[in-house]
This record gives C-alpha cells, structure tokens and sequence, in this order.
C-alpha cells in the first residue's frame, strides 16, 4: 500500500507566505504602493465603525505614524476623504472617493481573486475555512485584535426578520442597527462567537 506523505506546518506557511509575496509584490501598479493600495482595500472593505487610522493600523500590522503617513498621502492624492467620526464628532473617519472606486477595478491582486474564484466551491470554503483558522491562530498568538465580520460575530443580534421597531439585524456592542449590506464587512470590534463567517457567505451566496 503507498503511503501517504505527509506535508509539514512550514511546507504550508511557505506557500502561503509565497502567496502573499507574489500578491504583495505586484502592488507598484498606477503609482501606488503595495501599502496604499492594501489601505485602498481595507477601507472598501472595512465597515463604518472601523474606517479609521488607528483601526487600519491595527489590520495592516503597522504603527500608527506609518498607517497615518499611508493614509495622508492617499488623501492628497484624491483617493481617501477625511471626515469627522458620527459617533464622537472628534475622531477621524475615511472614506473612498470615486477616484479610488474606479482604481480598485484594476486592483492588482486580481490575479490573485481570479486564482481563488477558479477553485472549485468546495475547494474555495474548504481553504476559506483552513485560512480563517489561521488567521485566528496568528492573530491570538500576536496578541492583536482579529477583525471578522458580524455574521460570525458574538455581538450580533437579529434575525433579518423585521418586527414592529426593530430593526433586523443590530450590533449588540454598540447599540447600532446594521443592515444586510454591512454584514460581510470587516470590522475592528468583531469578537468570534458564531458558527464560521466562511460557512455563512457561501451558504449565503449559495441562496443568491
Ligand atoms: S456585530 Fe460584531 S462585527 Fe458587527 S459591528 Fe458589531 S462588533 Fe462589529
């Protein structure tokens, strides 16, 4: 009988550091960093509690002088606009302009996007659910904070169903009501507390 070979934690660690390499790498597009255009994707990404400096910084494993120059240099270019936060009217909040929408379609790690969308679905959940694993276990063993999305999270409270009042879904951390839209977006106070986010976006566009 063959036997099979088993393949080691530090095989894996460098295929996925090679990926993240190659992606990372092909950022030097349209006169933007790598780390501009990964601020680009975490504000398009991120939700409306977490589009802030010190949140990107905490995401993007940086300091908080280097997110902000990041940042300063994405508002000058026109891509990022600075707003004051709603919630205490002192923070600083920011949002994509159309100039950056438009940018984004030509995103360089496409290629990337194309690699994963070609997988098969079950090969693409069974990898999403590998990858969030990981990611968790990084992030716990880094002590840093680890982003997710409220359909996995702890806080989240709702149904979708709308009762007299109420809306369907709302954030129990911060007394906010959230809509559908908002329910696969990242977001800095996310707390692992539901069954795989993975598992609920493929069920969920499995429904679409
Ligand atoms: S439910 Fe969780 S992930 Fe969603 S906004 Fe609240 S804290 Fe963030």
């Amino acid at each position: 009988m063959t036997k099979k070979r088993q393949m080691s934690g530090r095989t894996v660690a460098e295929l996925v550091t090679h990926l993240g390499r190659i992606a990372h790498g092909e950022g030097f597009v349209d006169d933007l960093t790598p780390a501009q255009w990964s601020a680009l994707r975490y504000f398009s990404g991120a939700n409306r509690f977490s589009r802030a400096p010190s949140a990107f910084a905490e995401y993007h494993g940086t300091t908080r002088g280097t997110a902000s120059q990041t940042i300063k240099s994405l508002v000058s270019q026109g891509y990022l606009i600075r707003r004051r936060s709603e919630a205490d009217g002192r923070s600083a909040h920011l949002d994509l302009t159309d100039k950056a929408k438009a940018i984004l379609a030509d995103d360089p790690s496409l290629t990337l996007m194309q690699a994963a969308g070609a997988l098969s679905t079950a090969a693409r959940r069974h990898l999403a659910n590998v990858l969030e694993r990981m990611l968790g276990h990084v992030a716990l063993e880094h002590g840093k904070r680890p982003f997710g999305m409220c359909i996995s999270c702890a806080h989240l409270k709702g149904d979708g169903c709308c009762r007299e009042g109420k809306p369907p879904y709302e954030c129990g951390f911060l007394g906010e009501p959230l809509d559908e839209a908002e329910l696969e977006q990242l977001c800095v106070n996310y707390e692992a507390g539901k069954a795989s986010a993975v598992k609920h976006a493929f069920s969920r566009a499995a429904l679409r």
